[in-house]
């Protein structure tokens, strides 16, 4: 499998080349040449594999560079009962007739982003043992990336992470998660500012090329192709076990910000998954909404965008959203770059509203949308509690207020379950005047020794500090 760059450049790579990357060097995303291709008979032979098993047969179609049983290994290795708590990994459970939840936030920090990032840790370590190299991840964080990452790369050979987050902002419970971590390549950099100013040190670092390729320092933002592979596996996981081995369609809702966890669903579709309908379900920061319901896409200025109680989606511009354009123009890049480099450069904003392309977002690739606020997300914390005794974190319930909107008789609707609701405990004493129950395993975590250096918001000092460490 070869992957190339949405915006045309001819260069094609494999799998373990784009890796260890960001960005194309021409700025675009990577994707496969094309979309390998399940009948049903596959279908019915994936049926009733164990997760990990289900991962190696997926992950085969586009890794052809590493050996097959290197690659099963890393499998069995990543997802285990041990680390996501269940034999099924994601278990699914019916919350009322035809409406199911799909657990995908029982790793080690409680939200979906261990999906991949597990996998992306085991991964690297493999690659960089391979080439005998060494990678300095470096990131910002408000929250739940910074925890994922740091719970995937803890102790594992070659790596080091240098996580920046901004002092004093995160919960309670998020600090303790990251800055209880004890292992030496783990390195929390709590900056005196806000979440913006770590993510304009993080950018001027990785703009400073001398020092970037001196200390090789990377990334694992959330548009690194791996991730998104790897969350395509638990699309085939909720298929499989929402329905009872007929091929009848299942539609999906996602909770959704960058969108790379609905562009898994849609590659999913791609390969012949019968999904119905992705249902993408967005907050206040209404980027994709807006799009799915107008055919204009609108990059969201600094103050344009809300601080919400569903804080992991938001953003100004979905990073992934470019993928799932590309395929909807048809796999046109010079189409693609006169929308994401002509047109969003100079206005911000495209509009494809008069294009039959925009028509067949719905039609043809089965998308739907829709958008919540935080009057909804409460109501809906509350009902599910009253009706269901279940408890759900408040990006799960922007997810289970879309999906209601978009039922269709006979389909099963599987909502994604992106976080637990004990990370967002604040949010659900205000609708539910209660805490949610903590796993046992998080019992009095920020009580722990806490392993942080705190800096000033200031490029030169993270860079010192980085160069220090890396010895
Ligand atoms: C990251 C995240 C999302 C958004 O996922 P995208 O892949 O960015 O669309 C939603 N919910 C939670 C809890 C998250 O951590």
């Amino acid at each position: 499998m070869n992957y190339l760059s949405t915006r045309g450049h001819p260069d094609r790579k494999r799998f373990c080349e784009i890796l260890l990357e960001g960005l194309a060097p021409d700025g675009g995303l990577y994707l496969p040449e094309h979309y390998p291709q399940v009948d049903t008979a596959t279908l019915a032979k994936w049926r009733d594999l164990p997760y990990a098993e289900l991962a190696f047969e997926i992950l085969s179609l586009y890794i052809d560079d590493i050996p097959p049983a290197d690659l099963k290994a890393i499998c069995a290795k990543t997802y285990t009962h041990e680390v996501f708590g269940s034999e099924e990994i994601v278990p699914l459970r019916e919350l009322e007739d035809g409406v199911y939840l799909e657990a995908l936030s029982n790793g080690p920090t409680l939200a979906f982003k261990d999906m991949a990032m597990q996998l992306l840790g085991n991964l690297f370590e493999y690659e960089l043992a391979r080439r005998g190299a060494e990678l300095n991840i470096l990131g910002a964080t408000s929250g739940d990336t910074g925890s994922a990452a740091e719970y995937a790369m803890r102790g594992k050979k070659g790596v080091r992470v240098f996580m920046t987050s901004p002092d004093g902002r995160m919960s309670p419970f998020q600090q303790a998660q990251m800055f209880s971590l004890q292992d030496e390549n783990i390195h929390n950099i709590a900056i005196t500012g806000v979440f913006d100013d770590c993510q304009d040190i993080v950018k001027a670092v990785s703009n400073d090329l001398g020092f970037k390729r001196k200390y090789r320092i990377g990334t694992v933002n959330s548009i690194n192709w791996a991730r998104l592979l790897a969350q395509v596996v638990y699309y085939f996981a909720g298929y499989f076990q929402a329905t009872a081995g007929n091929d009848k369609p299942v539609s999906f809702t996602v909770p959704s910000g960058n969108f790379g966890n609905v562009c898994a669903g849609h590659v999913a579709r791609m390969m012949g998954l019968p999904i119905h309908t992705l249902v993408v379900a967005t907050n206040e920061n209404d980027v994709l909404d807006e799009f799915f319901r107008t055919g204009i896409y609108r990059v969201r200025a600094a103050a344009d965008t809300h601080e919400t109680s569903s804080p992991s989606m938001d953003i100004s511009k979905a990073s992934n959203f470019e993928r799932f354009v590309f395929d909807l123009v048809g796999r046109d890049a010079a189409k693609l770059r006169s929308l994401f480099v002509d047109e969003l450069g100079s206005q911000a904003r495209f509009d494809l509203s008069g294009e039959p392309a925009f028509k067949q977002a719905a039609e043809r690739f089965g998308f739907k949308s829709s958008r919540s606020t935080h009057a909804d997300r409460l109501a809906t914390i509350r009902d599910t509690e009253k009706r269901f005794a279940t408890l759900v974190d408040p990006h799960t319930a922007d997810g289970l207020k879309a999906a209601r909107e978009h039922l269709t008789p006979g389909v099963p609707m599987v909502v994604l379950e992106t976080a637990l609701p004990i990370k967002f405990a604040a949010t659900l004493v205000e609708a539910l005047g209660h805490e949610p129950a903590r796993p046992a395993r998080f019992e009095g975590i920020e009580a722990l020794p806490k392993r942080v250096v705190k800096l000033p918001a200031d490029v030169e000092a993270v860079k010192a500090y980085i160069a220090q460490n890396c010895d």
